[in-house]
């Protein structure tokens, strides 16, 4: 309970009419037990791995596996499909766990919330009877394929078009930059029955990996987050029955919007991840590290630095708590849920690139765990929406 000086609580606070709403900064005791059980697991399994499947690029399957044994594969299913719904403040903090050691393995699970936010929204339970025993019970991977050559932060400008016949879709295009991709069983897509209608034109599929057509492009090497996959997929006259139309017809721009506001939160609890995992590395360096005859942590320079760096995350932390509070309360909060994406976007890309500094030489080298960790923040800058596109965002709330 949160008292201010004259002793009246302060965490029940009336946030919209005539709703009464409470807010906690601590985790109960189910959270905490899940907290502890996640972060062992990535200390002992992910962090003792993270260094190879950087340098080999592979895909870290034996890990997945694993996560998907913990049951930390698809925490937003409904309760029917054993999701674990604790709520986005619980699948937060588990991101946050399990980032911290290593986003590039981490980002699986993540990726699989992701791509089934548009059927959690806009499916029937027929849907989400196929969509998700795949993932939770099967252990099968899902990718979300919104991105085009052509079309990136324009979500409204995507080409792939989708034709009706008779019972069917067809679906042709390209989509690139599928985290997960060809190592997907199934795509939620985002397709265009008249590109000249813009947004209101848009549809979301879901596609088995298997149909015909379906094809895989390049895996990108990519900078950081190296062990994850990143894959062009092809769609070539692929036929898909309409009862995999996700939602009507012409729902698709609006279903992405809102999987983005609730996802923007995961991402955020990803980067004080990444974030908090550096500055922890940096912390305990400084401390052994001697320099003219002292650690360099006695240097004011150094600690005003790391005292920085616990601020930013903090503030970051506080900012995805609460925006998953208010999703979890049933109140959507886009220009919270930008606000939260880009501040811990930026901040964990400040915060690693501190953390190389405080390493000097050493953080520049493969050796230690800090330039891998620069290198994975800087994707939380650019994907679910570009640290630009989260200012378009909030800019526009503010002036409206
Ligand atoms: C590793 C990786 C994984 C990804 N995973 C997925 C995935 O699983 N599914 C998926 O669908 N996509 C995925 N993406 C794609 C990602 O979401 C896009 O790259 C991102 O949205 C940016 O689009 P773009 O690359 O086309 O850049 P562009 O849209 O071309 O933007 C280029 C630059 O212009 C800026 N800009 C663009 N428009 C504006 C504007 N209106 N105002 C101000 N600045 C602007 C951007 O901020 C950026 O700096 C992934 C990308 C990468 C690199």
């Amino acid at each position: 309970m949160i008292q201010d000086k004259t002793g009246d609580d302060l965490d029940s606070i009336n946030m919209k009419e005539g709703k009464e709403l409470s807010f906690g900064f601590t985790y109960n005791e189910d959270q905490l037990a899940l907290q502890r059980t996640v972060r062992k697991f990535a200390e002992n399994e992910i962090v003792p791995v993270r260094h190879d499947y950087d340098e080999s690029e592979e895909f870290p399957w034996p890990e997945v596996k694993k996560m998907h044994e913990l049951g930390i594969f698809c925490m937003n299913a409904p309760e029917k499909y054993n999701g674990m719904t604790f709520g986005n403040v619980t699948l937060c903090m588990v991101c946050e766990e399990i980032c911290k050691a290593c986003l590039g393995i981490g980002i699986t699970p993540l990726v699989n919330m992701l791509a089934s936010e548009p059927v959690l929204y806009g499916g029937n339970e027929e849907q989400w009877d196929w969509w998700y025993p795949r993932i939770c019970d099967e252990g099968k991977l899902a990718a979300y394929a919104v991105t085009e050559p052509g079309a990136g932060s324009d979500v409204a400008g995507v080409s792939t078009t989708v034709k009706k016949d008779g019972d069917y879709y067809i679906l042709n295009g390209t989509k690139c930059f599928i985290t997960n991709g060809r190592h997907a069983s199934q795509l939620c897509v985002l397709a265009t029955h008249d590109k000249s209608k813009g947004n209101r034109a848009q549809s979301f599929f879901m596609v088995d990996t298997s149909t015909e057509g379906v094809s895989f492009g390049k895996s990108e090497h990519k900078m950081g987050m190296r062990c994850s996959e990143t894959s062009e997929v092809i769609f070539d006259n692929v036929k898909v029955h309409k009862k995999f139309l996700i939602g009507a017809e012409g729902d698709g721009f609006k279903l992405a919007m809102k999987s983005f506001n609730s996802s923007r939160p995961f991402i955020a609890s990803a980067s004080v991840g990444v974030a908090s995992g550096a500055f922890e590395f940096a912390r305990d360096y400084a401390k052994e590290r001697k320099a003219f005859g002292k650690p360099i942590a006695s240097f004011q320079a150094i600690q005003f630095i790391l005292a920085d760096m616990a601020m930013e995350i903090e503030a970051s932390r506080l900012l995805w708590q609460k925006a998953a509070w208010l999703l979890d309360e049933g109140l959507m909060a886009a220009e919270l849920s930008a606000i939260c994406k880009c501040y811990a976007a930026d901040m964990a890309m400040k915060v690693t690139t501190d953390a190389v500094q405080i390493l000097g030489g050493y953080g520049f080298c493969r050796d230690y765990p800090v330039e891998k960790m620069m290198r994975d923040a800087k994707i939380l800058q650019i994907f679910e929406g570009t640290s630009q596109i989260q200012r378009v965002i909030i800019a526009k709330d503010v002036l409206s």
